[in-house]
């Protein structure tokens, strides 16, 4: 399989270089030179095979010529090592839950499989690699999990001082090996302009091996179809799949599963007041506005990179795309609204993000599947302003919180950073 621009234009691509190069340079995103079909018998066995077998089949159709089958099946079973349960919530309402892994969050998936494979290809360079990630909170730490322990790499977060979570902030600071937090004295655009002036810095980049995780790369996208297998593997045809949307990776990797084959009714596009995509399938306007900071703060994308992917997937057809996509968008209020009735009438809880995605079930009065993208107890402050009353941590985080918190201070200071970096 080759890859190439969303634009189309430029060269193919093998997948190594789709996911050493991250972004091709002509302003799109990589993609499959085609759509590979799952044949009837895997399709027919799928209920029979675990998700990590399952993985290994439809990953291969991406990825074989640069990875041989036992080396696939190996990161497969590593990659998908913990349980993506289907839980029911309330009537012909069930929660995808992807937020039983290392960082409680879906994007542990794709980062954890994007890490495996710089890996791989890294072998053969005895060079240093140092990873930058920019988080706000709630997904770097994906990305320095997906890494941690892994040879000749290092990791570097960079997170805004006092402005993400405890849960969250030891999630950063407590990994120790070859990660390292940086707490930065400013917020999280400083955060995020002190990586891009590190990319941007030929100095730099001479004398140290700089990559980044990008979320767009196509090693973090392909992997998130996996999760749409699992209604299928659990008995579940046809359905509604509401899913939390900010920048469009899990929702078009759903529908990538879906083109493969994967019987999925209806995808509903779930957002916060960024509502850029819900607008798009009302109206057929693509008009991104400028960003709105919502308590679903993963979420707050206003120009989502992979609309590029989803125009592509429909080859450019708006009538296509509104034949599969339902629009859903939700303000902070009804968010908290939601995250307080839904534990009320169903004693679950549900993060910011999910609490869209349910809701927009619960309102359309439709039976389905929404993706639970986190798990509650890093969103801490919001369910406890949602319930009005303090809400205990759940005890299997309770370890983390004991944990000693390590971070190196800094301002937002190019200067003193890049010093840092240099050692
Ligand atoms: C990243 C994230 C999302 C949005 O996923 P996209 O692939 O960017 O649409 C939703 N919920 C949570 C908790 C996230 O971290």
């Amino acid at each position: 399989m080759k890859f190439v621009s969303t634009t189309s234009t430029g060269s193919h691509r093998s997948f190594r270089e789709a996911v050493l190069g991250n972004l091709p340079d002509d302003g799109g995103l990589y993609y499959p030179t085609e759509i590979p079909q799952l044949d009837q018998g895997l399709l027919k066995q799928i209920p029979q095979l675990r998700l990590p077998e399952i993985a290994l089949e439809v990953l291969a159709k991406f990825c074989s010529d640069d990875i041989n089958p036992n080396k696939l099946e190996q990161i497969t079973e590593r990659v998908f090592d913990f349980p993506l349960p289907l839980k029911e919530v309330s009537d012909n309402i069930h929660c995808l839950e992807l937020f039983h892994g290392p960082t409680f969050a879906f994007k542990d998936i794709g980062a954890k499989f994007l890490a495996a494979c710089l890996a791989h290809f890294n072998q053969s360079e005895n060079k240093e690699t140092t990873v930058l990630v920019a988080t706000s909170g709630d997904t770097g730490g994906a990305v320095a999990n997906g890494f941690l322990g892994v040879e000749g790499v290092r990791v570097i977060i960079l997170y805004p001082k006092g402005k993400v979570s405890n849960l969250q902030e030891k999630q950063l600071t407590t990994l120790g090996q070859n990660i390292t937090a940086l707490e930065i004295e400013g917020t999280f655009d400083d955060c995020q302009n002190l990586v891009k002036r590190a990319f941007a810095d030929k100095q730099l980049n001479k004398d140290i091996h700089l990559s980044s995780a990008n979320s767009i790369n196509i090693a973090r996208w392909l992997p998130q179809s996996l999760f749409y297998y699992v209604p299928l593997q659990q008995g579940y045809e046809d359905v509604t799949v509401s899913v939390p949307s900010g920048n469009y990776g899990n929702l078009t990797s759903g529908v990538l599963a879906m083109k493969m084959g994967v019987p999925i009714s209806k995808f509903i596009a779930a957002s916060n007041a960024n509502d850029v995509v819900p607008r798009y399938l009302n109206s057929g306007k693509y008009e991104p506005k400028s960003t709105i900071p919502t308590l679903a703060n993963a979420m707050d994308v206003s120009d989502p990179s992979n609309y590029k992917r989803l125009l592509k997937l429909f080859d450019g057809k708006y009538e296509g795309i509104i034949s599969k996509l339902l629009p859903f968008s939700l303000g902070d209020i009804e968010i908290k609204e939601t995250i307080r009735d839904c534990y009320e009438a169903n004693r679950y809880w549900l993060d910011p993000h999910s609490a869209i995605a349910y809701k927009a079930l619960h309102e359309m009065k439709k039976g389905g599947i929404f993706l639970g993208t986190a798990h509650y107890c890093k969103f801490l402050p919001t369910i406890n302003e949602a319930l009005g009353r303090e809400v205990a941590i759940p005890d299997f985080a309770k370890g983390l919180m004991h944990m000693e918190k390590r971070s190196i201070e800094l301002n937002a200071d190019f200067a003193q950073f890049k010093e840092f970096l240099i050692g």
